[in-house]
């Protein structure tokens, strides 16, 4: 539960320099003609149409940010809507686009997401070239040695993909998940953000830690990812309003807050 330094959060490149600095990994990826910027916009532009009909069309910003942000958000700022997507989406096809596009503005004004594009979205985000791209960033992000996911009890990934469907649209990128190498009772969980990995205390993997109280300290990780530290003045916010109100919506915070406190 710790804090990591905003400057990883940094604005990310546009589109013309981050095909000159990622050219290396993309060209492992499968070969596939890439969406001009124009097309992404209007991609975005047309799913608009199709959820609000008669609204007047906001003015849209759409960028790819870099590895360390996995996240793909939206917001909606003075009418205009900020839209920053994985990286990982660049490369992805204009029905992949069309789907992530419909579900973050379906997200954004409350409207029902067409199953078919949350289906299409999933089979990319589970997809070979999405799997082996991500394992990619991971070996090349350091030589730190973790445990891993794979508990003796319970497996990090599994408990973060059920939380990334239950509570974030399957939005958040996953990072390298680990239990820490001792029992920590102090740091129950943080994220490293120099190795994109949030690391759980092996004190929860055991028969008698609740699934919930893990699933709570990995929500907490995921909600700092969604919602990178902001600097007021020389302030850093690191639990502000939105992540306390995005908390409370964790269902057994009351359970999982007293459980830890009993360690
Ligand atoms: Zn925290």
């Amino acid at each position: 539960m710790q804090a990591f330094p905003e400057s990883l959060f940094a604005e990310s490149d546009g589109f013309a320099q981050s095909s000159n600095q990622r050219s290396t990994r993309r060209s492992t990826r499968a070969q596939r003609p890439r969406l001009a910027p124009d097309d992404v916009t209007r991609i975005f532009a047309e799913e608009y149409r199709n959820l609000r009909p008669r609204a007047p069309m906001p003015e849209m910003e759409i960028r790819f940010r870099a590895f360390v942000s996995l996240n793909t958000t939206i917001r909606l700022r003075e009418a205009k809507i900020y839209v920053s997507l994985s990286d990982l989406l660049e490369g992805a096809q204009e029905s992949v686009l069309r789907a992530i596009a419909h579900i973050l503005l379906a997200k954004l004004y409350r409207k029902p997401i067409d199953k078919t594009h949350n289906l299409r979205y999933k089979r990319f985000q589970y997809s070979d070239a999405v799997a082996r791209q991500t394992e990619h960033i991971r070996s090349t992000r350091g030589a730190k040695r973790w445990l891993g996911p794979e508990g003796r009890y319970y497996n990090l990934d599994e408990v973060f993909d059920s939380l990334n469907e239950r509570f974030f649209h399957n939005l958040l990128g996953r990072p390298s998940l680990t239990w820490s190498e001792h029992y920590a009772k102090r740091l129950l969980g943080h994220y490293d953000a120099a190795h994109n990995t949030i690391v759980i205390s092996k004190v929860f993997d055991r028969p008698s830690s609740p699934r919930y109280a893990i699933e709570y300290l990995l929500y907490h990780e995921m909600l700092h990812l969604k919602h990178p530290v902001k600097v007021h003045g020389t302030r850093r916010c690191v639990h502000g309003a939105d992540f306390r109100a995005d908390e409370k919506l964790f269902p057994q915070l009351a359970a999982a807050t007293a459980f830890l406190k009993r360690l």
